[in-house]
């Protein structure tokens, strides 16, 4: 037995076998070819496109059997797409001007269509980057040979081993076979932890360069995400504890059913509102059984994660879904924050040196208009459902805030002007999350019904510390001076011009923070709705009196063990 130590972000044991993906989309082979190769290489690229061909019509019968003729409908789109005499002109010319490999040659094409499809104004013609996409991988499949792992075909229980994980990755998994993860970077605040305990998988994470190489797939997994811990061929003493976790989540379920019932207060009677964080509409059915007041941040861009980019119907059927399982209670729908990890090459967001401080979230819906207010016709559309609030990530200056309530404005009459019935005083707010947006929030706070203060960025971006690597996990501190005083700084902005203050970073969700978060002046904090029975306890044992000189002495320390100790020594956590 060998026990490796990372960072446990998604409690839960679990035990199953080990399934080793390695996405292999970047390892394109490159290398040169003489003139008397081409046409070798011509071969080479007719033969595997005809084993593409092969597959794709197997699917579209497929298809047509179980969805009928309209889902069918995209796998004769590929055909067509390889039937296209020009694409094997585009290879053969490319093969001889270039003399690199076939795969090499495909590669290029696929970069060059990408940019020109994705560049369009027409949605139509930009969405089919992913067509683009998926034909490409499969001929390139066949020339590589080697299988194309897919984590939605997985069909027995396991433990998923990954070097890291795209949130891309995980939004088609088959999740309910996916028993635990873990990999070798990433940190408590990367989405890929965020989504495992959305998805209640227990997870480790951060556990160092290769581990991926000195397991087998299929060998014996032990992952503890609440110690972060992970046992390969776990012996006799892992097998029992796993049993003992299981029998003890049953338990805690019994307990969180009768404390869902119960608003959380404090000892002396102050309401705090805890709300919900969902990537995926699913998610809801959690948001009801755990007890939240309603959805503090819905992270939307996980709608577009999935393969395809939804157009304002399908969007708007799925928030109206999330609207209506809430029963009038708040929503808060945050607009596409995409870019950073959640890379979405059907949008051309591509080959950035920079990605998390580049083309993301709201700078890149205010050049993609269209999109952006595809999608917020959308929410709109649905807000005639419950009671909705719009949420724009990454706000970093007040010309964005601006343009963002601008297009909004538009999106409104174009949803007029098609008859549709909306919330004409829908609340806008903005994610705090950004140190610019922190310090000039008091002029934000003009422009914005709320804020919502993301601290998993706010850290990133205050630190200078990549949320995702696990080098340099150490310094993204639970309670950094710096941070705190942002944080401070956001809340007395708000306080000072009315509006709503809330957190929905991962750090409401740990228990000694949500009482210091609450002593700083917060009422509604939003967190994973796994999270919410724990912090309920917490804040129940607390006077806010007691939470408010807990802040007042922690915002006097320099140090994050300092104030850890304070809170520990004081909270009995
Ligand atoms: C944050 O940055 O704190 C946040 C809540 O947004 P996300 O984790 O989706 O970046
Ligand atoms: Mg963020």
């Amino acid at each position: 037995m060998r026990i490796t130590k990372g960072i446990a972000v998604s409690p839960g044991v679990s035990i199953a076998p080990a399934f080793i993906f390695i996405d292999d989309s970047a390892e394109i082979p490159q290398y040169h070819i003489t003139v008397a190769d081409v046409q070798g290489e011509m071969d080479r690229f007719r033969e595997a496109s005809l084993l593409a061909k092969k597959e794709i019509e197997a699917l579209r019968d497929h298809a047509k059997k179980e969805a009928g003729e309209e889902q069918a409908a995209i796998f004769d789109a590929h055909l067509m797409m390889l039937d296209d005499p020009e694409l094997l002109e585009q290879i053969e010319f490319s093969l001889n001007d270039n003399l690199f490999n076939v795969e090499s040659a495909i590669f290029s094409f696929e970069t060059e269509m990408v940019d020109k499809l994705s560049s369009s104004a027409d949605p139509l013609i930009q969405e089919r980057v992913s067509d683009v996409h998926d034909v490409v991988r499969r001929i390139l499949g066949h020339l590589i040979k080697k299988e194309r792992i897919s984590l939605s075909d997985i069909q027995t229980e396991i433990i998923l081993v990954a070097k890291d994980l795209l949130p891309s990755d995980m939004v088609g998994m088959s999740r309910s076979m996916v028993r635990g993860i873990v990999t070798e970077s990433g940190g408590r605040t990367s989405h890929a932890a965020i989504l495992a305990r959305a998805f209640e998988i227990p997870a480790v994470l951060g556990v160092g360069p290769d581990f991926v190489d000195q397991v087998k797939p299929g060998q014996a997994l032990y992952v503890d995400g609440e110690k972060g811990i992970v046992a390969v061929d776990p012996d006799d003493v892992f097998i029992q504890r796993e049993k003992a976790a299981r029998l003890a989540r049953v338990q805690w379920e019994k307990e969180n059913k009768e404390l869902r019932e119960v608003f959380a207060q404090t000892k002396d009677g102050t309401r705090i509102s805890l709300v919900a964080n969902i990537e995926m509409p699913d998610e809801v059915a959690n948001v009801v059984e755990y007890g939240a007041e309603g959805i503090g941040l819905f992270r939307s861009e996980f709608l577009f994660l999935g393969g395809h980019v939804p157009g304002e119907e399908e969007q708007c059927k799925e928030y109206t879904r999330v609207v209506q399982a809430m029963q009038g209670k708040p929503v808060i729908i945050r607009t596409l924050d995409i870019g950073g990890d959640k890379v979405l090459p059907e949008l051309g967001a591509i080959g950035e040196k920079n990605p998390l401080l580049g083309w993301r979230a709201i700078r890149f819906c205010l050049e993609k208009t269209e999109l952006f207010k595809t999608q917020l016709r959308a929410i709109l559309r649905a807000s005639i459902h419950g009671k909705v609030k719009i949420m724009f990530p990454m706000i970093s200056t007040i010309d964005e805030l601006i343009r963002a309530q601008g297009l909004l404005a538009e999106a409104k009459w174009e949803c007029k002007a098609h008859g549709h019935r909306i919330d004409p005083n829908i609340e806008t707010g903005i994610m705090i999350e950004v140190p610019s947006a922190a310090i000039c929030a008091d002029v934000l706070s003009r422009s914005c019904d709320f804020f919502s203060i993301g601290t998993n960025d706010l850290s990133q971006y205050t630190l200078a510390v990549d949320r995702g690597n696990q080098k340099v996990a150490y310094l993204n501190e639970p309670y950094n001076m710096a941070v705190l005083r942002l944080i401070r700084m956001t809340i007395g902005y708000g306080e000072h011009a009315h509006i709503g203050v809330s957190l929905c970073g991962e750090m409401a969700a740990d228990p000694a923070s949500a009482v210091l978060l609450v002593g700083m002046g917060l009422r509604t904090l939003s967190m994973s709705a796994l999270a919410i029975p724990a912090i309920k306890r917490t804040l129940m044992s607390v006077t806010l009196e007691e939470a408010t000189a807990l802040a007042q002495q922690a915002l006097s320390m320099h140090t994050s063990s300092q104030i850890s100790a304070l809170l520990t020594s004081k909270l009995n956590l």
